[in-house]
């Protein structure tokens, strides 16, 4: 059982936007590890790697479904690749939580970024693909990438957790480049800066 075979393959899928649905509510929990999600964990590393993200949560191809993939790098630039289903994040308690702030952002508002605090080191568990036990252990961007795909299958988004300020601005600037996503990314590819 080699999460290898989940890497290629997939068909892309359009990206889920803020403000549908999915995106802002509780999903299901994963309980059958058969083909159906295997389909979908393929599909969803061919969407990710096609619109260059780290993370991406199952509401985010429109799936209500409690599982999320990423291929991100930690605080040493390592990358790491993976798929938890039912995904719980523990975090550092007391002296051992450090927050650090940095630019955050999510396919389903795309080109937008602002800095949120968040814990520097994260433990998510859950089950593999195949219903097995999970536990990983990330630092910097891929502790954060755990929480923020976390999130989404909770229905948070990282706006939410912005304050009003940070918030306008996020929306301001995916305004400002939404011309440059069509509603169907990634099916129809982002235009160029080039296109205006
Ligand atoms: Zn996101």
């Amino acid at each position: 059982m080699d999460i290898e075979e989940f890497l290629t393959g997939g068909k892309l899928r359009r990206i889920t936007r803020w403000g549908e649905d999915v995106m802002h509510a509780k999903t299901r929990p994963v309980t059958e590890f058969d083909e159906e999600l295997h389909t979908l964990i393929r599909d969803m590393f061919t969407t990710m790697a096609d619109s260059h993200g780290v993370g991406l949560a199952a509401t985010q191809v429109g799936v209500d479904l409690a599982v999320f993939i990423y291929d991100c790098p930690d605080a040493d630039d390592v990358y790491h690749h993976g798929i938890v289903c039912n995904p719980e994040v523990k975090l550092p308690e007391g002296d051992k939580r450090n927050f650090e702030s940095t630019e955050e952002g999510c396919l389903s508002l795309p080109g937008a970024y602002q800095p949120l605090a968040r814990p520097d080191k994260a433990t998510v568990s859950g089950q593999d693909p195949w219903g097995n036990p999970v536990t990983v252990e990330g630092t910097g961007l891929l502790a954060r990438c755990f929480q923020h795909e976390t999130d989404h299958l909770n229905g948070t988004v990282f706006g939410d957790r912005l304050s009003t300020r940070l918030r306008r601005k996020l929306y301001a600037q995916a305004e400002e480049l939404a011309h440059l996503y069509p509603s169907d990314w990634p099916l129809t590819p982002r235009a160029t800066s080039a296109d205006g």
